[in-house]
């Protein structure tokens, strides 16, 4: 069966081309898919404009809307194990991290179904009785959706779901590398109901596949998650038709842990801040600032325990993380820490690829061991660039000032972390952080009622919560004078 969903249709692409996906855990082929070029892109536009101009799904009501996403939410529970395990064998990840991502993705879908009714509008007061005057919100119209690797199907969700609550059509491009829960979703989508043209994919590389989504002019909107340079070039791209633009870029994010706090949690969850997913997460605290006087015993325990952190593939139950998602990734990764240490880290653990006769398993992986790079400075390549990978890197800092100032000495502002005992001190800090999420006393959690999204250079708009709805939506004024008389403003 071909891999392309364009009107309704699952449907080969005119140039047939075809892409292997092999888990990154062992290189074992997991499947092939079909690959779309341009031309296969812009067939989907045009059916996902067809569907939104003269189709019946911009024109149900929010609240049939609101039900198909909780038609969709209890298909995927239905087909959470499957779904689970297709995206371990895409991305390597552990089994049970995948089944979790499944749960998180229903919850965002019942979120959606649940809220899509909400906020219908509002009437304002004119001062004029005559007048009736409402704030209306309508759907944006065909939105471009692109989707990174790291969290394939997440990523997908926080997009479609408020998009088809808003009442839009869609054409949807996930990472070339992890499509087969996309793929399944779409079947998801059609079992749920949604009508043909309404929700379209294409697989394929980004500047064939995807780019044409930023250029159409019949594309209103396009919401992008993946990393700042491929942002940049999008927002540039959408500038000739003046479209919306929703961009979640990278991060670097700092988690700081003053001397008062509970320095046992606070080393356990600065473990699971950056070395979770082996770093690949857009959020990771990547940049761990500690106060001077506890650094040497903070930093000699994490290193202790990151030193027997166990990789391994998505089925073995001991692993306790996986692979880094491609050969190509980890050799940026690999070349992220040769810099640092030409600028003068010090490494205190990993820096390498695991030893093969250690563990011979992970020999046809692309595994990265977790690394802890000392003495860093702000001014350093490390602390500043995003290596979306297993390398933590260390700061030092001796009062709130110097922390606060070092954590936005960055061009990102996605999300940071402040651990103290302090409730006082933990809400100056947040306060003062440039971030679009700050957790304080704790790291990574989220739920979808929350915004979700990054300041400066970490991308513009938001997901999730409320105003992950609005950017999928317009906002229309309607004025109705119900008691029309002649003006005479021209006297003649
Ligand atoms: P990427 O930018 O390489 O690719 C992301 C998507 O864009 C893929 O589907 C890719 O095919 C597509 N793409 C690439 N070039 C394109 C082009 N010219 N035109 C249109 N589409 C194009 O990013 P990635 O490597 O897949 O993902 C990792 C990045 O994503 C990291 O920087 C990470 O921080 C970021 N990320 C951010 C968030 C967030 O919520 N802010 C979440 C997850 C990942």
């Amino acid at each position: 069966m071909p891999d392309l969903f364009v009107d309704g249709e699952w449907c080969a692409p005119a140039a047939g081309g075809r892409r292997e996906i092999r888990c990154p855990a062992d290189g074992s082929l997991v499947g092939e898919v079909d690959e779309a070029t341009a031309d296969d892109t812009r067939a989907a536009v045009a059916a996902a404009h067809r569907a939104f101009h003269t189709g019946p799904w911009p024109g149900t009501s929010a609240r049939e809307r609101g039900d198909l996403l909780l038609r969709v939410a209890d298909l995927l529970v239905r087909d959470k194990a499957a779904l689970a395990r297709m995206e371990s064998l895409d991305t390597g990840k552990r089994l049970v991290e995948s089944e979790y991502d499944i749960d998180d993705i229903v919850g965002v879908f019942r979120h959606y179904g649940r809220i899509a009714a909400e906020e219908a509008g509002r009437v304002v007061d004119t001062g004029n009785p005559d007048v009736v005057s409402r704030i209306v919100h309508e759907p944006v119209g065909v939105c471009g959706l692109i989707a990174p690797w790291n969290y394939p199907l997440l990523q997908v969700a926080w997009k479609v779901a408020p998009c088809l609550a808003a009442g839009n059509t869609f054409v949807l491009k996930p990472s070339e590398l992890t499509p087969h829960t996309a793929i399944h979703l779409m079947r998801l989508l059609t079992e749920a109901g949604l009508p043909a043209g309404v929700g379209n994919l294409v697989l394929g590389a980004g500047p064939d596949a995807g780019a044409p989504l930023a250029e159409d002019p019949r594309v209103d909107l396009v919401s992008f998650t993946g990393g700042l340079a491929t942002g940049r070039r999008l927002m540039a791209a959408a500038a000739g038709t003046v479209k919306k633009v929703a961009l979640e870029l990278g991060g670097k994010n700092p988690n700081i842990v003053f001397a008062d706090a509970d320095l046992e949690v606070a080393l356990d969850f600065a473990l699971t801040a950056v070395f979770l997913h082996s770093g690949q997460v857009c959020s990771a605290g990547a940049r761990l600032l500690v106060e001077e006087s506890v650094h040497d015993s903070f930093v000699d325990a994490l290193v202790d325990r990151a030193g027997r952190i166990r990789l391994g593939g998505p089925f073995d139950d001991k692993a306790e993380t996986g692979p880094l998602t491609s050969a190509a990734h980890r050799d940026k990764v690999e070349a992220y820490v040769a810099a640092g240490l030409a600028e003068g880290a010090v490494l205190r653990c990993g820096g390498r690829r695991p030893d093969d006769a250690e563990q011979p398993e992970l020999a046809d992986g692309y595994y990265y061991l977790p690394t802890v790079l000392d003495g860093c400075r702000s001014d350093m390549s490390v602390t500043q660039d995003e290596s979306f990978g297993p390398v933590l890197t260390v700061e030092t800092f001796t009062d709130e000032d110097e922390a606060v100032r070092i954590a936005n000495d960055s061009i990102y502002g996605l999300a940071g972390a402040v651990w103290t005992q302090d409730a006082g001190k933990g809400q100056r800090v947040a306060g003062r952080l440039r971030m679009g999420t700050v957790w304080i006393n704790d790291y990574h959690p989220y739920v979808p009622q929350a915004e979700w999204g990054g300041f400066k250079q970490s991308g513009t708009g938001r997901e999730l919560g409320l105003a992950g709805l609005e950017e999928y939506r317009e906002t229309k004024h309607v004025w109705h004078n119900i008691r029309p008389a002649e003006q005479r403003w021209f006297a003649g």
